[in-house]
């Protein structure tokens, strides 16, 4: 520990905690610590490493207050990532602290590198030869200095053989060259031959070098990936970092392929699933600049590049983009918000546009690029609506007799087909025949969904699961248990039953145990092994089947029900992109939509392929009723173990809500998910006005209510989803 001066310096340091704000420390002599430092310091009886921030020091008595430990020999947080989590704490109503958490989500990079000694060969005379030692001898005259794990490893011996060489000193210590983990892209390298519109699009983004963010928008197919590689090529030409975030990341081993094959080398790749070794060296590798290109998950974003010069936001409409716990925020609007900060272009690519990107389109916020139509020779597959009215499937069947048909003349013609629909498992319900008995999650205002693959029933909100009853639980009846509705693996009996010569495979999370399952079933379609796949919308993004020319939408009217704000937006763009799967190559595609009710807007738009009509109508629906994006929108869940708790604490809420002109307090109700994994839950809609200070409001309400202990608040500003 160091004396303090006699005047003390003061310093901000803010702890990836969930704290009000930063922490006053002492910055004790010798020691210059700036804004962006990672530092050491106490708290409480233990050590944290946070980062100096700026802003005023408080006025902790000298006496209280606490000295810096350490200050870590490490890259500073770059200020930009200082700005951005300051901003997007204001801006969702978190504690800096929680967001700095996530910029920090992997400790162990910040411990220091542990450096392994390595070792070289050192000739030596009379040293006696033994398959061993040559086999040693052999690996390292191959090669660079190794450790000694990596040289036992290689020259397939016991460590204990490679130690007694040491000892001998027939091995010497030598410095070991950190291996370069991320490979530096070719920014030179060409590309394919653009078409016309392409090459107009792409030449506007490589011209962009502020902030700016552009709408690339284009059917599946019309090449957008080839696009924005462009802009990516030219960044790294710049010399500057690049990010790509995609949804659901895992699935996209032919994304990584593509970037490879353009630029010779793989991206640096961050979501969920990656190792912790790998984490905290790719955060390193971030940190320090080596990383070039990362593509990841919403959380990349807070990754701290110290130089980066391009976003690009691929299926920028994508739900997933939204983190619904911990700091609620939406990644595409962050990314927006973090390339204004960084004076960066900022790229948002789609098919269907989100309405609020397409709002900000039209009031001139954004500017679109548009690729109208499918490269090469593909031709953008006929949508044709099948009147389920008309053609009623057989009792527990769920295969109308025209899609069937059209199942039966793809076969026959040697081309692949694909059945969409949303519903994982067995069947979503089961229920019992004699007494009318339904399984419920008991954490969770949801139905236990069969599992037939897994042999269990599930709660897909909280992962509860039961082992298959063989009685009812209610009545103690036998053979009474039917399971009702079709998921995935139900629909796929149906279809071997129907095609028992077809090969049918089906993709969905649940049945996938890894990515590299994911890629492996994939890599199965691509060869044309699999006659009919069946999946839920984790086929529906980013695949290319050049063979695969019919899609069969089981369920179209699905993603309607609810009522939700965003169900016609979303059921557009799920069964819009679903539908961009059929007919990629040469051979035309067609789709075909099951639906009871085909003169739902929805359906018509989908069955003209009009998309700016149907964002259009859409618009007009919410500009209407002030709805988002046309005013602004804030969910605020109250929850407790305890249901008269959970009401009481709602209720006076809503009481102390401030009145306020343009704004509207909704509420309290149930949620739609009124019991989610033991809590009780009730929600308020807070709506206002565009020009209202949205965070400003809800600030000084939420600090004016006392709440009972046991009852949490969660925040949700520009709510997408309403469960
Ligand atoms: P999108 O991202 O809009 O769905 P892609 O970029 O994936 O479209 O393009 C669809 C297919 O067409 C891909 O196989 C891609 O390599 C190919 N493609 C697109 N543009 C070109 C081009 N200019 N030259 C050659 N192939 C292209
Ligand atoms: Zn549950």
């Amino acid at each position: 520990m160091f004396a303090l001066p006699a005047t003390i310096r003061r310093i901000q340091v803010l702890l990836p905690l969930p704290l009000a704000g930063a922490y006053d420390y002492a910055v004790p002599e010798g020691l210059d610590v700036r804004p962006g430092q990672y530092v050491r310091v106490p708290l409480g009886n233990r050590y944290l490493i946070g980062v100096a921030w700026e802003g005023q020091p408080g006025d902790v008595p000298e006496t209280r207050l606490k000295p810096i430990e350490a200050a870590l020999d490490l890259p500073f947080l770059p200020e930009t990532s200082r700005r951005f989590i300051d901003w997007v704490a204001a801006y969702t109503l978190s504690p800096p602290g929680a967001v700095l958490k996530m910029a920090l989500s992997v400790p162990e990079a910040l411990e220091p590198v542990k450096a392994q000694p390595a070792y070289s060969w050192r000739e030596m005379e009379g040293l006696k030869a033994t398959p061993a030692r040559l086999r040693i001898k052999e690996v390292l005259q191959g090669g660079p200095p190794r450790s000694v794990g990596e040289i036992a490893k290689e020259a397939g011996v016991g460590t204990g053989a490679v130690r007694d060489l040491i000892k001998l000193g027939a091995l010497a210590e030598a410095p070991m060259m950190p291996p370069r983990l991320f490979q530096l892209p070719d920014a030179h390298r060409a590309g394919p031959v653009l078409s016309a519109d392409q090459t107009l699009a792409a030449k506007q983004l490589c011209l962009d070098q502020a902030y700016a963010v552009s709408l690339l928008d284009g059917v599946t197919g019309s090449g957008k990936t080839e696009v924005y590689f462009e802009a990516i090529a030219k960044a790294l030409q710049r010399g500057r970092q690049v990010l790509v975030l995609l949804p659901e990341i895992a699935l996209s081993a032919q994304w990584l392929e593509r970037f490879r094959a353009r630029f010779g080398a793989a991206p640096a790749v961050w979501h969920s699933e990656i190792t912790p070794a790998r984490r905290r060296d790719t955060w390193r590798a971030v940190a320090q600049g080596e990383a070039r290109v990362v593509v990841g998950a919403r959380s990349a974003l807070f990754l701290p590049y110290p130089d980066l010069g391009l976003i690009v936001v691929d299926e920028e409409h994508d739900q997933a983009f939204k983190q619904e716990e911990g700091v609620i925020y939406h990644a595409r609007d962050m990314a927006v918000v973090r390339a204004h900060l960084g004076g960066i272009p900022c790229l948002l690519a789609t098919a269907t546009p989100s309405l609020e990107t397409s709002a900000n389109v039209q009031q001139g916020r954004y500017r679109r690029l548009h690729l109208p139509e499918r490269h090469g020779a593909a031709q953008l597959p006929e949508i044709r609506r099948i009147d389920m009215r008309k053609y009623p499937p057989r009792r527990n069947a769920w295969l109308s007799e025209p899609l069937v048909q059209a199942l039966d003349a793809c076969l026959k013609a040697g081309e692949q087909s694909l059945l969409f629909l949303n519903r994982r498992g067995y069947a979503p319900l089961t229920l019992c025949r004699a007494c009318g008995f339904r399984f419920q999650c008991p954490n969770c205002t949801a139905w236990m969904v069969e599992h037939r693959a897994g042999r269990k029933l599930v709660c897909h909100h909280c992962g509860h699961s039961l082992p298959p009853p063989e009685v009812c639980p209610s009545c103690g009846e036998k053979e009474t248990l039917v399971a009702l509705g079709p998921g995935v693996e139900r629909l796929a009996e149906e279809a071997m039953a129907r095609f028992p010569q077809a090969r049918v495979e089906v993709m969905a999370s649940d049945l996938m145990e890894s990515p590299r399952a994911i890629t492996e079933l994939v890599g199965r379609m691509e060869r044309h092994e699999i006659d009919i796949l069946i999946g839920t919308q984790m086929v529906a993004k980013g695949h290319h089947f050049p063979q695969l020319t019919l899609v069969g939408v089981v369920d179209a009217d699905l993603g309607l029900e609810g009522g939700d704000l965003r169900a016609a937006e979303k059921s557009f763009q799920l069964l819009w992109q679903v539908a961009g799967r059929a007919g990629r190559a040469e051979k035309p595609g067609r789709v075909l939509l099951q639906t009871w009710q085909p003169d739902h807007p929805v359906m018509a738009a989908l069955a003209s392929g009009n998309i700016d009509c149907f964002l259009e109508a859409e618009a007009q629906e919410r500009k209407k009723a002030g709805m988002p994006p046309f005013g602004r929108l804030a969910g605020i869940i109250v929850s407790s173990p305890d249901s008269a708790v959970t009401a009481r604490a709602a209720h006076a809420l809503a009481y102390a809500a401030p009145r306020q002109a343009g704004v509207e307090v909704l509420g309290p109700a149930p949620a739609p998910l009124a019991l989610l994994r033991g809590r009780h839950r009730a929600r308020l809609l807070v709506k206002a006005a565009p020009g209202v200070k949205m965070q400003t409001y809800l600030r000084t309400w939420l600090a004016a209510v006392p709440l009972a202990k046991q009852v949490r608040l969660q925040v949700d500003i520009d709510p997408v989803s309403f469960f």
